[in-house]
């Protein structure tokens, strides 16, 4: 039976919202290959138990060390991937995903497919969006297991009502592990993980001027806020907001960009998206050739009037 290994993240005890596509789409290629989902956890396990059934798993793998270590958890990863004989080895293409899809690979001398947007589930071809979104690559991995990581909101989460079968396993020892982590504290969304986000750039004006993209934010359920790199260089605003090549990449269901020009860096992290919206004052502005709907306008005038009409809908 063919195995589809899911690796998981949690963050502060609880699976994050990557980590569940990652299993719905385990669920959906278990599916499609008559096969089983294998969810493993090599960090603090939290609410990685049976109820991961619910969002995919046949079975949770536990093997949870005191500290992250990254060769660590591959070598785990890579040794539950030989005892289950698995086919594919899906993880979250975040920051720590990104640091293990290689390793994992190597380990098991084989190929991998990164930042997937799409996989045909017969063939194991996966899309994935190039040269900064302009281009998509079909891509088979050539090895005898394929080791892919999954860009966020492309995959959509499972529900149902199944319970997972949880085993407690060895493991692997790393030689670095990861002492602290200092996360910001934030009311918001991680901008790489939101399905809304606002992000402004130079054309802002100057970091007072964040309150009027806070405004927004504050209007529209679950909205995180992002930057370009001329803001995060500038000091306005920190490189954890910032969105593109250097930065976080996001695909969310809305993306407004407010006076951000649409340098290919910035599309590379945020041209996915489902729906654009660009505020520019200049009609020129390249980020108007991506975005689905535009409005030419300085931002001082169009943002508030953009608040007003959110406050008086009353998302939240
Ligand atoms: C190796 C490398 C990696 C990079 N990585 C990244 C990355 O990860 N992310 C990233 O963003 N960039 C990245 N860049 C930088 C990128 O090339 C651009 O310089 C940057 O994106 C520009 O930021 P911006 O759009 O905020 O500023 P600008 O290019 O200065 O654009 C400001 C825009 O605001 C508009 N504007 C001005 N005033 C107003 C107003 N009052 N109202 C409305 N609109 C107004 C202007 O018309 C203009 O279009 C990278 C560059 C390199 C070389």
């Amino acid at each position: 039976m063919s195995t589809i290994l899911a690796l998981l993240e949690t963050r502060d005890g609880k699976l994050r919202p990557a980590s569940q596509e990652v299993l719905g789409a385990a669920r959906t290629l278990a599916d499609a290959r008559s096969g089983r989902v294998v969810a493993l956890v090599t960090e603090s396990a939290g609410d990685a138990d049976a109820s991961l059934g619910g969002f995919g798993a046949d079975e949770v793998l536990v093997a949870s060390g005191e500290r992250h270590s990254p060769d660590g958890a591959a070598a785990t990863a890579a040794r539950v991937a030989r005892e289950t004989s698995a086919e594919v080895v899906l993880l979250a293409a975040t920051v720590r995903g990104r640091d293990l899809q290689g390793r994992i690979a190597a380990l098991l001398d084989t190929g991998f497919a990164s930042d997937c947007t799409a996989v045909d589930p017969e063939s194991l071809v996966w899309t994935r969006p190039v040269y900064g979104g302009r281009a998509v690559a079909k891509v088979r991995v050539v090895g005898p297991v394929a080791v892919a990581s999954l860009r966020g909101n492309h995959f959509p989460v499972v529900r149902r009502e199944a319970e997972a079968e949880v085993k407690e396993i060895a493991p692997e020892p790393g030689q670095a592990h990861v002492v602290t982590v200092e996360a910001k504290q934030s009311a918001r969304p991680d901008v790489a993980e939101a399905a809304r986000v606002i992000a402004g750039g130079r054309g802002m004006g100057g970091p007072e001027n964040w309150h009027l993209l806070e405004r927004i934010a504050d209007a529209v359920p679950g909205m995180a806020l992002g930057a370009s790199r001329a803001v995060v260089d500038a000091g306005w605003r920190p490189h954890s907001e910032q969105v593109g090549q250097t930065g976080k990449t996001v695909s969310p269901e809305l993306y407004v960009a407010a006076g951000i020009s649409g340098a290919i860096q910035h599309l590379a992290g945020m041209n996915s998206s489902k729906v654009i919206v660009a505020i520019n004052r200049d009609p020129e502005a390249p980020i108007f050739q991506h975005a689905t709907y535009g409005i030419v306008g300085d931002v001082n005038e169009v943002l508030p009037a953009l608040a007003e009409e959110l406050e008086k809908q009353d998302l939240q």
